[in-house]
């Protein structure tokens, strides 16, 4: 960042050394960054709510006469008291609290609370929510607007940073510079920037119960249109910067390929030709190729990538292919020596879990040039692997990466102003206006086509309730010698708990099944442990493997024609189509059981209701989006780009066209400003990425 401060934060009040290091961990260094640290949402404290109309998950005022009051010893200690407005009941729940708190809250008198409402054993409930008693019927609430709810820091309070800002946005109209030109402001009934930054801050009674800004708001409208405007020109800089680079000139016959593609059993879809077709054009331009190739589960990402390594190892180059996971870099591992190895091509690999010696042959091997192809994970971009000539980098589910490993591992291949190719791979599908705009740094090829032959798989979605009949299922597939996948995805964001419940399940589906061999494998085990296990599915060894989301990718196993999917409903559509993708890998017809806990929400069912009715990963991509919004799947996780603030990609699409135009006028009739728009929205990792 460049720009020096103009507004430093000392010119506030209130600010000293402890404070200003807690904002700037927030990205806060000067006072102007305040008016663009945008709430995430607003608390409506305008209004009390009917007990009996609430909806849980949601933040509100409620208010009752106080019913029970009573300490209760369950698992923990707690503090109970129930308040009843005549439409409902409501539980407050208190972990911690002192005898004034406890002598303060009386049966009969009246309780105000705001917090958020949750699902209790017995009714709704309040934990720990900021409240007060009043004798009677408590006054109506002074009617002040919305409350700004601000990204925070430990130890940043959200009172501390309304106050900050509050100081700031006294001094909008002179630290806001307007930016966007005033012919697109008229054209679009934007207002300025400081009007459009006073309203997200204070939206008074332009937000609505959901705590938000209404969708198309002009203010929020305005923000969103520059934010996406900084990333798009974020973007087109990104490819003008690698553009101005110079990468191996890979223009060769082909043989190698050749000779693959004719040892094959099968014959690549049009879709995978024209795919290696895009990418050798890449390869041969001398300027560094940024491909996103994009395919449904199964679609044959992997042969479309090992053509594009023959080409540069028969061009005298090394090639990388750099998976997420170690289960994933194996599965790649057995693939590309299969292929490869018979054309006499020397494949290395770096995991992450590999002994030291092994360790230090592979970067003896990749030093020296020995190595053609080198397949790991993270464990490639470690400080002491050098490479020989990288010419191309393959990246399978880029978006679990994080920007910096990326860009590491390119550095690794530069000589001078030469870096190396780049192809990413995803089965995470992204619409194409998106894509069109945010990936303006990236070229997309798109494979639109499976290989034949594929049977759809059939998906039930049940209760958990019916597992006896998912049991009865099992014994059936495997009576007729087809094996199983039961999957125990994360329950509590923690991988410890979720390898106990894998544990736990495999051992009772064990009791349960006799006569079926049941096996187990997750994270926490060590590579060569995981490798036996799987290596005795593959050979039919162990008919039911119970997994962790480990398996989530790759896996390739087509005797394999049932999957069930624990706790199904809390994963997303694209993680459950991957999943999934691990059966029907065989001719024969397979099933996907996604076994949910009851009750589910509007959204949940409609959600499974999606995998039961659809085996496109397009088309559950976008029905993901719309459902759920595209901040999880079009997070930091996927574009490596910052969370958006304002900006909501599925909502705001329509903006897009309109951004691009702009871009492209801004870069000509106000270069000096395009600079000044992305810094103001886009953090620098982003810049850095493909610079
Ligand atoms: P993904 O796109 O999910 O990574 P893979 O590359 O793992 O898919 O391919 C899935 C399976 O399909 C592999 O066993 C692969 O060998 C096979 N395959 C790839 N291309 C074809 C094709 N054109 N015809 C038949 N099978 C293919
Ligand atoms: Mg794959």
């Amino acid at each position: 960042m460049t720009t020096p401060p103009t507004a430093a934060l000392d010119q506030l009040k209130g600010i000293g050394p402890r404070l200003k290091e807690k904002l700037e961990r927030l990205g806060i260094a000067r006072v102007e960054d305040l008016l663009f640290h945008l709430p995430m949402r607003y608390q409506d404290r305008t209004t009390v709510r009917d007990i009996g109309t609430v909806r849980v998950g949601s933040e509100v005022v409620v208010q009752g006469r106080i019913g029970e009051c009573r300490v209760n010893f369950g698992r923990r200690r707690s503090l109970l008291t129930v308040i009843d407005d005549d439409t409902g009941a409501l539980t407050v729940r208190l972990f911690h609290f002192s005898r004034a708190q406890q002598n303060g809250i009386e049966r009969g008198a009246w309780l105000r609370c705001f917090g958020e409402v949750r699902r209790g054993p017995r009714s709704i409930e309040m934990v720990h929510p900021e409240y007060s008693v009043f004798d009677e019927e408590p006054p109506p609430l002074d009617a002040g607007g919305y409350t700004p709810v601000y990204p925070a820091t430990a130890g940043l309070t959200q009172n501390r940073i309304r106050g900050l800002v509050d100081q700031a946005l006294a001094r909008v109209d002179e630290l806001a510079e307007e930016l966007l030109p005033e012919e697109l402001l008229r054209a679009n009934r934007f207002p300025t920037i400081a009007e459009a930054l006073r309203t997200l801050h204070h939206p008074g009674s332009a937000a609505d119960a959901g705590g938000a800004l209404a969708a198309d708001h002009p203010a929020r409208l305005r923000l969103a249109f520059e934010e996406l405007l900084a990333h798009h020109l974020a973007a087109r800089h990104s490819r003008r910067q690698r553009e101005s680079l110079a990468a191996p000139v890979i223009d060769v016959p082909g043989q190698l390929w050749n000779e693959l593609e004719s040892s094959l059993a099968f014959s690549p879809t049009a879709a995978q030709r024209r795919a290696i077709a895009e990418i050798r054009a890449d390869l041969a331009r001398g300027v560094p190729a940024y491909r996103l190739v994009q395919g449904d589960v199964g679609s044959g990402k992997t042969l479309v990538c090992a053509a594009a390594c023959l080409d540069v190892i028969e061009a005298g180059g090394q090639a990388a292919v750099m998976a997420p996971t170690e289960i994933l870099a194996e599965q790649h591992l057995v693939n590309f020596l299969n292929w490869l190895q018979p054309l006499g091509i020397h494949v290395a690999t770096l995991l992450g879990r590999q002994g030291a010696r092994e360790r230090r042959a592979a970067i003896e091997s990749v030093r020296a040039g020995v190595a053609q192809l080198v397949i790991g994970t993270h464990a490639l971009f470690q400080e002491s692997v050098e490479f020989h000539r990288l010419a191309l980098i393959v990246v399978d589910e880029q978006h679990r990466f994080g920007v910096m490993q990326r860009f590491a591992l390119r550095e690794k291949g530069r000589r001078g102003t030469s870096v190396p190719h780049q192809v990413t791979l995803t089965a995470t599908p992204i619409p194409r206006s998106l894509a069109m705009s945010l990936y303006a740094e990236m070229d997309v090829t798109t494979i639109d086509e499976l290989p034949p032959g594929r049977t759809p798989v059939d998906t039930v979605v049940l209760p958990e309730a019916r597992r006896d009949e998912v049991l009865a299922r099992i014994r059936d597939a495997c009576a007729r010698g087809e094996q199983v996948y039961w999957v125990c995805p994360v329950i509590d964001e923690s991988e410890t708990l979720e390898v106990q419940a894998a544990t736990d399940t495999a051992e009772a589906l064990g009791a349960a099944l006799d006569h079926v061999g049941v096996g187990l494998v997750h994270g926490r085990m060590k590579t060569a442990e995981k490798e036996t296990v799987m290596q005795r599915f593959r050979d039919g060894e162990i008919a039911l493997l119970v997994a962790t989301t480990v398996i989530e990718v790759g896996v390739d196993v087509p005797n394999a024609s049932l999957m069930v999917i624990e706790n199904a409903e809390r994963l997303g559509l694209s993680q459950l189509h991957q999943l999934r993708g691990r059966v029907g890998r065989g001719a024969r017809r397979s099933y996907c059981v996604l076994l949910y806990r009851a009750p589910l929400g509007e959204i949940a069912r409609e959600r499974l209701a999606i995998m039961k009715r659809s085996n496109d990963g397009f088309e559950i991509a976008r029905k993901d989006l719309e459902l759920r919004g595209p901040g999880e799947l079009l997070g930091t996780r996927q574009t490596g780009m910052q969370r958006m603030m304002v900006a909501d990609l599925m909502r705001d699409q329509s903006l897009l066209p309109a951004v691009r135009r702009a871009a492209g006028d801004i870069v000509e009739q106000h270069p000096d400003r395009a600079g000044r728009i992305v810094r103001r929205w886009v953090r620098t990792e982003t810049e850095l990425a493909h610079v």
